[in-house]
Formats: C-alpha cells, structure tokens, sequence
C-alpha cells in the first residue's frame, strides 16, 4: 500500500485565489484547460443518431437506436469520437474505481459493485486520483451526481449512527471530506435509483431532496458552477467538473422513470420501430423498456445542450475540454439475456466516447481500442500534465495521436475484459474475498471471454468476430476452432500480464480445464 509513488504538490498548486479576489489577472494568463468529464450511466454507445449519418455509418457496422439526440449529435460534430471504447469492468464502481484511480480493480480498491455486504470493496483512500492530480496542479474540482465508489458505513451526517439508507442491504452511501479526493465542491450520493427523487449531500455533509428529474436538477447545479454562481469554485483558476448522472440507467418501466418532454418521441413507436438489430428478443419482459430508456437518453441529451450552451454563454468553450461517456452499455434484450451489462457483449461491454477540444483535436471517428484504464494517464497529459502522471496509473496516455501534429505514442490493441463475483463469506454472513470469475480480451476483429469454477474448469466461452457479426448472433465453438482459440488466448495472456491480473499471477490461463 505505501509503496506507491505519492504524488508531490508543487508550489504552484497552493496558490489558491479566493472568489472575488485577483481573478480577471488568472484567466488572462490561464494556460491550462478547463475539464468537464460528463458521465450517464448504461448509456448505450448505440443510443445516439448521429451513427446512422454517412460519416459516422460508414466506420461501424451496426445501425444506430431509433433516438432523438441532436445535441449529442452536433457535438460528435465537433469531437473525436471512439468508436470502440472499452468499459474494462463494465459495471458501476469497478469502472469508477478504474477511471478515477487510473488502475485496475485489484490497485483502485473497487474489486466488486460497493454495497452493504462486501465491506472490502471501495476506492482506496490512499489512491491519487485523477482529481487529487488536478486539485494539486491548481484546479478547483467539483462532483456533482452518481459517486458508488465507496462502502456504506454508518455514517449518515443527519442522523449519526446509521446508514444513509434503511433498506437492507444497504446500496448508497455517504462520502465524507476525508475520501473525497480533492473535489472541494461537492453534491453527490452513493447510488439510489429513483429518477423523479433523487438526493444529494454537500461538501458540508447537508442532505437535499429536490423532488426533480435528476438530470435537470444535476445539470442546474452544473450550470451553477460553471457560472460560479454562489462560489462553488477558485474564480480565475480552472477546474475539473465531473457530471454524472444516474439515467438511463433503470427504472425504465413507467412515467416515474422519465420526463413526458422526453418520453414524447417514443410513446408512438411500436417494437419493430423501437428494436431495429436483428439479435434482440421482443418477447422478452424487458421489451416496452426501450421507450423509457430512450426517454431518459433524450433527457440526458437534452441537458447536455443546456449545458454546452451555458459553456458557450460563458465563452469557456475554447479552452475547456467536454468529455462524453458512460460506465458501460445496456444490452436492452439483445441476447435475450436480462443482465443488461456485467458481460463482454459490444452493447454492454464498449461505451460511448468523445471528446471535444477546441482548436487542439480535430473531429474524426477514431477506432482504437481505447479502455477505461487510459483515461485518466490521457486526460492529464490532453490538458498539459503528462509529466505529473502519477506511476500508479496503469493504462496508456493516447494524447499524443489525439493532438494535432502530434507525435506517435503506444496505442492499444485490444482491451481487457474483467468480470469478479462475490468470493468467500465470513461467520458474518460479509464478502470477504472476490472470485475472478471471468476474462476476456477485445481486439479489433475479435470478442472473447472464458468464465471459469473455482476449480479453472471452463463454464462457458464467449467468443465472436466482430467483423462479420456485428450483432454477436453466432457464438464461434472454441473447441472446434483451436487455431483461433489459441490465439487469443495467447493475447489475453499478454494482457493479463500486463494489467498483474490475478489470473496472470495465479497462472489460471495455464490451469483452464476443457
Ligand atoms: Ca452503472
């Protein structure tokens, strides 16, 4: 745990300017980029129109959702946008762990989703953060929305002694100052799931239950910030915002669950207008559900129009950098499978991805396998801080091929697929330990995961060409396509390797029974 190479402060980053203070001077000479990093939750990469234009459609082989997002839409315009950008772990807070901390789960702490029961699992307090980065080089750094990277205890700042949340087991949680990570604005929560009532604690540990759409209640605080309304951030000084929120995430099931604006361009649409891949089931349960998802993916493009507009009021625009994506995909009934994430499928597994920097990127569809453990190592470097990437990071800054003129760097090939259950329990009845249950690895042709028992007998291989199968509607038989098998078995292993995966220092690659 201490052998980590801490992360020094330099001077620089303790010139804190109070609101008010000597700003005007700051932002003249302000080299270094504002950072709004926007994040929904199972927001399908799919879920947005703009694939189905020519330019876009031409680089993938899937039809895009029958969605309305002309905000998005325009902002792809001006982005590079990833085609194929990996979740690593494409579940709430082991994604959380990854894109905050910039290391896998076994390093971030997040091994398995934080809740009640699995005490060992939440961010490492010690960990250096993508924020403890920017706070140190100056920045102020806010959070507003969906956090769930920490362990509920019972810690409830209104009523002490207790949990957050009386219902067992417990899911959201509180996060105090001290695991904060150097965002000094706060209006967060663990996770809860109620789109028309959420609520939210400040830095200050107060509780709000503003009975509103979250997503138009979140992006009104954002605003807020960007403005620096009530002093929510150091005037002059530029600033990491993390916006993220819980929709389209479920509930999907009613007007409950989305705002009627929203819902409007949906309520008409039958299956067959709503479903337009060839690998989902309609029969299923699930299937209305797409009406309220899309809803919600509409209310989230809606709101991030407000806020592009605000940023553009502003004339913050030019020198921020706006990051779009999500935790993971939903598969909503492809497969005909009810988890609508936790697997290695494209609509669960790739997640969308742009990135919009004006006057320094130019737009372009981009394919490489870009990863959750990249980000952090490239956000630093994209806004000038490639020096203070701190060694605990264990992905790629990709930066330099993002850059105009910018010069060669390693650029992934493939990305790492990780799926962890619950491991033992204690006389407690509390998770202990987590099991690797799974591996995989995606490659520009190939998806590929092995799920395994605890005693390294293969349970099921999941394996498609992507290429010639967009929808994954034909499973390839591992065992009567060695050759193939081989191969990327061969390339899971050097990415195990890689990342210290518990299966690369287990030697669970070599100990796979058939
Ligand atoms: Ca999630």
């Amino acid at each position: 745990m201490n052998n980590l190479k801490r992360y020094a402060i330099p001077a620089i980053g303790l010139a804190a300017v109070s609101c008010g203070g000597p700003g005007q001077q700051e932002n003249q000479d302000q080299q270094h980029p504002n950072v709004i990093y926007i994040l929904p939750d199972q927001f399908r990469n799919q879920a947005l129109n703009f694939w189905n234009e020519p330019e876009y459609q031409q680089q993938v082989n899937w039809q895009a959702d029958p969605v309305h997002t002309p905000n998005l839409d325009r902002f792809a315009d001006e982005s590079v946008v990833f085609a194929n950008a990996c979740s690593n772990f494409p579940l709430s807070s082991p994604y959380r762990g990854i894109f905050l901390s910039g290391m896998y789960p076994e390093r971030s702490g997040i091994v398995l989703n934080c809740m009640e029961e699995r005490p060992g699992s939440e961010l490492r307090q010690d960990a250096t953060c993508i924020s403890d980065v920017f706070k140190a080089q100056g920045y102020s750094c806010g959070y507003i929305g969906k956090l769930h990277a920490d362990f509920p205890t019972k810690n409830n700042p209104q009523r002490p002694g207790t949990y957050v949340d009386e219902r067992h087991p417990v899911w959201d949680a509180y996060t105090p100052a001290e695991r904060r990570h150097g965002f000094d604005y706060w209006y967060s929560y663990g996770t809860f799931d109620e789109h028309k009532n959420p609520h939210y604690w400040d830095k200050d540990g107060n509780r709000y239950d503003p009975k509103e759409y979250s997503v138009d209640h979140e992006t009104d605080k954002a605003i807020a910030y960007l403005r620096n309304e009530h002093g929510e951030r150091m005037d002059g000084q530029p600033f990491l915002m993390v916006l993220a929120y819980n929709p389209p995430h479920s509930p999907y099931r009613s007007m409950n669950d989305c705002m009627e604006e929203d819902y409007a361009y949906y309520k008409d649409m039958g299956l067959d207008e709503l479903y337009v891949r060839e690998n989902a089931d309609t029969t299923m349960k699930k299937a209305l559900a797409a009406r309220y998802y899309f809803a919600n993916v509409t209310g989230v493009d809606r709101n991030f129009g407000r806020l592009m507009k605000e940023l553009e009021d502003l004339g913050l625009d030019d020198n921020t950098i706006v990051v779009f994506t999500a935790d993971h995909g939903e598969t909503m009934c492809s497969h005909g499978i009810d988890e609508p994430k936790n697997n290695i499928y494209t609509e669960a597994f790739t997640v969308p991805f742009m990135i919009r920097y004006p006057g320094k990127i130019r737009h372009r569809v981009e394919k490489t396998l870009f990863s959750a453990i990249d980000i952090m190592p490239t956000m630093l470097s994209l806004a000038g801080f490639s020096a203070e990437i701190p060694e605990s990071c264990e992905g790629r800054d990709i930066a330099p091929m993002l850059l105009e003129n910018g010069e060669k760097c390693d650029i992934p090939q493939s990305a790492l697929y990780i799926k962890n259950v619950n491991g033992k329990r204690d006389e407690d009845g509390l998770v202990r330990s987590f099991f690797p249950v799974a591996r995989g690895i995606r490659t520009a042709q190939y998806s590929m995961s092995i799920q395994i028992d605890p005693d390294c007998n293969i349970k099921d291989v999941k394996l498609f060409n992507d290429v010639d199968d967009p929808y994954q509607l034909y499973n390839i038989d591992y065992r009567q396509n060695p050759d193939l098998f081989d191969e990327l078995c061969d390339l899971l292993r050097a990415k195990l390797e890689e990342a210290n995966d518990v299966w690369f220092r287990e030697g669970y690659m070599d100990r796979l029974k058939y």
